[in-house]
C-alpha cells in the first residue's frame, strides 16, 4: 500500500469542531503526529494501536524540530504508512501547513489537506463578536503577533490602522504592550475597542474586554495567558446592540 499524509485541521479546541473530514482521517490513520495545541480528545476517533507521537513543545521544552517532524512523516509515509498531522486550528494559518506540504511533495509524498476551524474565527465568535458586520467592519485581517519569528516586523501597522478592518491576532499575548504601542503610533484611534479571548471553546476559556488604550494592562488583569486571540475593531465592542446604535 502506499503511504500518504494528510494535513488535518484539529479546530479551536472543542472536538464539537471537528469536521467529519477530520474524524475520518483519524479513523484510517496508521500513524498520528499532534500539536500542542490540539484537545487531546480528539484522539478519540483513532483506532486502537494506532500510534501517537506528540510533536510540540512540552513543559517549556523547546519544540520539536521541523526538519525532525518532516523527515519523520517522510520516512512514515515510505513505509507505507496512512500519516496524519493533526494542528490546532486550520493547518494554513500560522501553521506551517504550506511549508510541510511542499516539503512532502517534493520528497514525492502524496498530501492532502483538511481544513479546521481557525481559533482566529471561533475565538471572536464565542465572545460574541462578528468579525465583520454591515455596520462596523466590511472586512478582518489575521496577523501574527509573534516578535521571534520576523513576521511581527514585516507588519505594515500603519496600513492596518488606516485599514478600518477588524484586526485579528494570533500569537499577540507576549508582546501585546508592543502591538498596542505600534498601532497607536500608526494612527489607530486608542479608543477603539478591543477583547481577548483565551482558549476558545475549552472549559478554561476567558474573555477581556476593554480598548486599544488599556490592552496590555486588559491581559495582565484578567490573567489571559496563551493561547489567546486579540481582536481590534469595532466590531468588538461589548454588544451587538451597541453597534446597532452605532449605525443608527
Ligand atoms: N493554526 C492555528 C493557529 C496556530 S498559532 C489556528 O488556525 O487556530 C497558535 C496561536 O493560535 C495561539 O498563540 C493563539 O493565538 C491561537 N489559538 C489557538 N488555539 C486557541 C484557542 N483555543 N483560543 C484562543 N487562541 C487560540
Amino acid at each position: 500500500m502506499k503511504g500518504k499524509v494528510s494535513l488535518v485541521g484539529a479546530g479551536p479546541g472543542d472536538p464539537e469542531l471537528l469536521t467529519l473530514a477530520a474524524v475520518r482521517a483519524l479513523n484510517e490513520a496508521d500513524v498520528v503526529l499532534v500539536d500542542d495545541l490540539v484537545n487531546r480528545a480528539v484522539l478519540a476517533h483513532t483506532r486502537a494501536g494506532t500510534r501517537v507521537i506528540a510533536v510540540g513543545k512540552r513543559g517549556g521544552a523547546r519544540s520539536t524540530p521541523q526538519a525532525f517532524i518532516e523527515r519523520l512523516m517522510i520516512r512514515q509515509a515510505r513505509a507505507g504508512r496512512n500519516v496524519v498531522r493533526l494542528k490546532g486550528g486550520d493547518p494554513f494559518l500560522f501553521g506551517r501547513g504550506g511549508e510541510e506540504r511542499a516539503h512532502l511533495q517534493a520528497a514525492g509524498i502524496a498530501v492532502n489537506v483538511i481544513p479546521g476551524i481557525t481559533s482566529g474565527l471561533a475565538a471572536p465568535m464565542v465572545a460574541g463578536i462578528s468579525v465583520t458586520h454591515r455596520e462596523a467592519s466590511p472586512g478582518v485581517i489575521f496577523i501574527t503577533g509573534h516578535e521571534k519569528q520576523g513576521d511581527a516586523e514585516r507588519i505594515d501597522w500603519k496600513a492596518l490602522a488606516a485599514s478600518g478592518l477588524t484586526l485579528v491576532i494570533y500569537m499577540g499575548v507576549a508582546s501585546a504592550q508592543r502591538i498596542q504601542c505600534s498601532l497607536i503610533d500608526a494612527g489607530l484611534d486608542a479608543a477603539t475597542p478591543a477583547a481577548a479571548i483565551a482558549n476558545a471553546t475549552l472549559k478554561q476559556q476567558r474573555i477581556a474586554r476593554g480598548s486599544l488604550h488599556t490592552l496590555a494592562s486588559m491581559l495582565r488583569e484578567n490573567a489571559i495567558a496563551s493561547p489567546a486571540i486579540l481582536v481590534i475593531g469595532e466590531v468588538a465592542r461589548a454588544s451587538v446592540q451597541q453597534l446597532q446604535e452605532l449605525a443608527a
